[in-house]
């Protein structure tokens, strides 16, 4: 495709008008204020009217929980502990691994529709997790979750063949569209020598790993009561789980000492605002990590504590919530708050050559329809992307050089078969409760 007179967010995140952008196969080839020679525009093929549409490096989803799509609006005005022991665990006891498939094919085919290409995603059954990613064109670091209460050890649960099985079959599927994680659900679902076997086998197979931490005061609080004192950052600093590249969502919770321990280690942390707003859990001190250095990207989480995966709502609370928090405007700029629902969330899944609009970088492009009432004028064009923009303006998706939504279109998946499959295996779920 080659993108003609086209207005775009550029590698540093500045604003350009009027630019041609050229994609062969996968990858970013041309960049450039004129158009390419006869012959690369004839290998980039299509041709695709620029006017009025912006074009900008595509959403990166750094915490998510895909399947969760099947309790969108299941369990409601309930805090963490209890939502997720009274609601969400025995739902979740019922979802079977056909049903992971299909709500993760319409997970896929809403991120898709709000510019999202890639997730990180932790859950169960993800076999089914990466044939949906794979069928939807989109990409995902998949990871099979770690919930071992008492003395029980990876080697005594199925986890461990699952991994095993996962990395044979999944690591670096699709051209390094599917990349296969570990990850341990949190402190307080885990024992110590559990968490250290994953960190084990994590670090023999060259694997990220990805863990809740500090979400509530809670969770945070009973950690130190456990643990002597340690908060969920120390715990899991001990326990080697930051010695190779991490993901920690939320961190909502976390104290200074953790933020120097989060930017020392090089964590990524990944910020959920809606979810951390909608369950009651509080704030994520975000200026003060961005401040200190640490890698901050975006999430959605799950779609029963969001309930969509409209990453520019989150940029956009992103962006806000620490203002009020904090009572400053001037922090988070909108170069951030793009930085972090971009490039930093490629950076976290380990995709160093997505996440930017740069020649040889993968063409992971979302492109914005800016020709309706709220982004007139283009005083300021990113304060406008961030404040102003919706996800419902994207008009089309591309993920490695492939079109996975353009204009209401979804080219790689049926949509109605989807939006069926997920509302009928919810109600059977409900039934069965
Ligand atoms: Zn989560």
């Amino acid at each position: 495709m080659l993108f003609a007179h086209i207005n775009l967010i550029d590698k540093d995140f500045q604003y350009r008008e009027n630019q041609w952008v050229g994609v062969e196969g996968s990858r970013i080839t041309y960049i450039g204020d004129t158009a390419p020679d006869e012959a690369s525009a004839a290998r980039m093929g299509k041709l695709y009217d620029g006017e009025n549409k912006l074009l900008m490096p595509a959403f990166y989803n750094a915490h998510a929980h895909a399947p969760m799509t099947l309790l969108r609006g299941y369990a409601e005005n309930l805090p963490l502990q209890s939502w997720l022991n009274d609601s969400v665990f025995p739902f979740e006891a019922k979802i079977t691994p056909e049903d992971c498939y299909w709500a993760t094919l319409l997970s896929c085919a809403e991120m898709a529709r709000y510019g999202v290409v890639s997730f990180s995603d932790m859950y169960y059954h993800m076999d089914q997790g990466a044939r949906a990613v794979i069928e939807a064109g989109l990409k995902a670091n998949l990871s099979d979750t770690l919930i071992a209460f008492g003395e029980t050890r990876l080697k005594d649960l199925p986890l461990a063949e699952n991994h095993k099985r996962l990395l044979r079959y999944f690591q670096g599927a699709e051209d390094g569209r599917i990349v296969v994680d570990c990850n341990i659900h949190a402190e307080y679902t885990s024992n110590p020598a559990a968490v250290a076997d994953v960190v084990a086998f994590a670090h023999e197979h060259d694997m990220r790993i990805q863990v809740h931490v500090s979400e509530t005061e809670l969770e945070h609080e009973e950690c130190k009561d456990r643990h002597d004192g340690l908060t969920p950052v120390q715990y899991f600093n001990n326990l080697g789980v930051f010695d190779g590249p991490c993901t920690a969502a939320h961190c909502v919770w976390v104290d200074d000492a953790d933020i120097e321990i989060l930017a020392d280690r090089g964590v990524f942390v990944a910020a959920n605002p809606a979810s951390n707003m909608k369950l009651g859990s509080g704030f994520a001190p975000l200026a003060k990590m961005l401040e200190r250095g640490v890698r901050v990207c975006l999430g959605t989480d799950g779609m029963a504590s969001n309930n969509n995966n409209d990453m520019m709502q989150d940029m956009y609370l992103f962006a806000l919530l620490p203002k009020g928090d904090m009572r400053n405007p001037a922090l988070i700029t909108p170069q951030e708050a793009l930085f972090a629902a971009t490039r930093q969330g490629a950076l976290s899944q380990g995709r160093s050559d997505c996440g930017m609009i740069e020649v040889g970088a993968k063409a992971d492009l979302c492109v914005l329809d800016i020709s309706g009432p709220s982004w007139t004028p283009m005083t300021n064009p990113l304060v406008n992307v961030v404040y102003a923009g919706h996800g419902s303006d994207v008009c089309l998706t591309m993920c490695d050089g492939r079109v996975v939504y353009e204009d209401g279109i979804w080219p790689t998946l049926d949509i109605d078969q989807a939006k069926y499959e997920v509302s009928s295996r919810t109600q059977r779920i409900i039934s069965e409760l």
